[in-house]
């Protein structure tokens, strides 16, 4: 089924270029849109990209009956209602690693231009003087950058900051130490930074927790002489404290590329000799704008083909390293969803989740939102997400308990998913070999080893000679060539009711599948569509 993506900010041709390359894409650009041309056309729509300018409101969202993704080309998402997005089940996404060098590299200029007053010795010299004394400049070699928020762009600060053999002190109370002393990095008090660095940057988001975080009493605990750098947000430091602070001997200079208001109207900061500034363009640069393309480009095709994604808004955050980790058994979870699913008749009211192994010790509620989109995929037959998933289960009244343990017998890590019904439970097991490599090793009380994809077919038969000589039979009529064949008993002992599986290259038809329930020794058979 072709699905249509609507893109009405600019974004990087090889963004575009990567979404036109999928067959059953179909992408429409439409730069410059007006809000009322939106409305009207956004119901054709299963995807829409945007950069700043456009305003995907609550209307635009509950008008857009087919849409799946939005996608927000770059970091901050105030242009968008995620609220609404989120009750319609609809993913936001967005880049924010797509201009991480580029800030960074931003800073560490805003940072050598402030020190050595390239701006001021720029202009002096472009206005005709030669004036060597007044731009005497200071080293940054054995100088303490204070780093405040070590995220992603922090982070490259501080370690670009170690490159030029600056000391570094840092702040971020929601960073481990062990990460920290990964990067070579003291993690310190708020304190501490503000009282010991020459230098100090803020890479914090806009809270209201980080909200003039730099105000009149930190300038006051700072070193004489401080350099301040702003290349994160505006508001993060108090700007009039700031200019205060200047004006007052008490901080050297200061490098902004943000502000509280912006572009800033009068603001009697930028009459300061002491002060260097950007209109916001840390993140302008070539390779970040591409990088910011494909990245939106990628998830949004992700979304569309029901693919995890990376940066999703609405949906807790996960940290890269974590995401590459849990890949396989968001995999896994949505499989065994769908499976258990397929094994349960009527109505479900619990979905317990277990975890086994070095999954206990993770952070596993993606793979329980991947376990119900499965579920949920199953009996609803498709359009659920990551994101509505939890959702569905809430609004049908179904409880999800999850729960985990370090400990396994044979596997280093295991996914149980047990469906509580009316009278019945049903209970299927996974394991994940590596990156690529799922296998279902139980269903219910039988041990099986198969990889849940494609089409699949599963049947208890009784375990004597001819019942599977009978299935090869009857698929070869049929013409469905049987890839891998799986069979499994609940103890290892001949007699009784064993399972087969077996991996099929098509799909059998309704009447293939009675026909095989009809043969001698075939309790019952069900077809499982896996997906790729
Ligand atoms: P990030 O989410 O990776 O990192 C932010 C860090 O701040 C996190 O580690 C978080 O724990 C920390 N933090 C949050 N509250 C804090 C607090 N009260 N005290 C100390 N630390 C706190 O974000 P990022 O991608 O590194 O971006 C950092 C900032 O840079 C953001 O404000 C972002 O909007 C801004 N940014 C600006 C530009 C630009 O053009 N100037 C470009 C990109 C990003």
């Amino acid at each position: 089924m072709v699905q249509k993506v609507l893109i009405t900010d600019n974004i990087a041709e090889n963004g575009i270029k990567l979404l036109k390359r999928e067959k059953d894409i179909r992408v429409d650009v439409r730069i410059g849109i007006s809000p009322e041309e939106l409305l009207e056309i956004i119901p054709e729509y299963e995807a829409l990209i945007v950069r700043s300018q456009t305003k995907v409101t609550r209307d635009v969202i509950e008008r857009g009956e087919r849409l799946k993704v939005i996608g927000r080309a770059g970091v901050g998402v105030d242009n968008i209602d995620v609220q609404a997005a989120t009750e319609k089940g609809v993913i936001v996404v967005n880049a924010p690693e797509g201009n991480t060098i580029s800030a960074a590299e931003h800073t560490i200029a805003m940072l050598l231009s402030l020190v050595r007053r390239i701006p001021q010795a720029n202009s002096s010299l472009k206005s005709g003087r030669w004036d060597r004394k007044k731009f005497m400049g200071s080293e940054v070699r054995g100088k303490t950058l204070g780093v405040i928020g070590l995220g992603r762009i922090g982070s490259l600060v501080a370690s670009r900051a170690l490159g030029l053999e600056m000391k570094v002190l840092a702040y971020d109370p929601f960073i481990s130490k062990e990460r920290a002393k990964e990067l070579g990095i003291t993690l310190t008090s708020l304190q501490e930074v503000i009282m010991k660095s020459d230098f100090i940057t803020v890479h914090t988001p806009l809270t209201d927790a980080t909200r003039h975080m730099i105000g009149e009493n930190e300038f006051k605990m700072m070193r004489k002489g401080v350099y301040i750098v702003n290349c994160a947000r505006g508001g993060i430091i108090d700007e009039n404290a700031l200019y205060n602070a200047i004006k007052s001997g008490k901080v050297a200079g200061a490098a902004l590329d943000v502000f509280e208001e912006e572009p800033p109207v009068n603001s009697p900061l930028l009459e300061l000799e002491e002060v260097i500034a950007t209109p916001h363009i840390a993140a302008s640069t070539f390779e970040a704008q591409k990088s910011v393309g494909l990245i939106i480009a990628e998830e949004v095709i992700n979304a569309l083909k029901g693919l995890a994604v990376k940066n999703a808004v609405n949906l807790p955050p996960i940290k890269p390293e974590e995401y590459e980790f849990l890949k396989p058994f968001l995999m896994l979870g949505e499989k065994i969803g769908i499976l258990s699913a397929r094994l349960i008749e009527g109505e479900i009211h619990e979905v317990h989740v277990k975890y086994y192994g070095v999954l206990a010790s993770s952070d596993t509620a993606y793979v329980t939102r991947a376990v119900l989109k499965g579920v949920f995929d199953s009996i609803l037959g498709g359009g659920v997400n990551l994101v509505s998933a939890p959702m569905i289960a809430t609004s049908r009244g179904i409880d999800v308990v999850e729960s985990s343990t370090t400990e396994t017998d044979n596997y280093t890590n295991l996914i149980e998913v047990e469906l509580h019904g009316k009278n019945q439970v049903r209970k299927v097991m996974g394991t994940s070999f590596g990156k690529q490599d799922i296998r279902i090793i139980k269903i219910g009380d039988y041990n099986v080893d198969f990889i849940p994809k494609g089409h699949v077919i599963i049947s208890l038969h009784e375990d004597r000679p001819g019942v599977i000589g009978r299935v090869g039979m009857l698929f070869g009529k049929y013409n469905i060539n049987i890839a891998r064949m799986h069979v499994g008993r609940t103890v290892d002992v001949p007699g009784g009711i064993a399972i087969m599986v077996l991996n099929v290259d098509n799909p059998p038809s309704s009447e293939v599948l009675s026909e095989m329930e009809r043969l001698d020794g075939i309790v019952n058979a069900i077809h499982v569509n896996f997906g790729g």
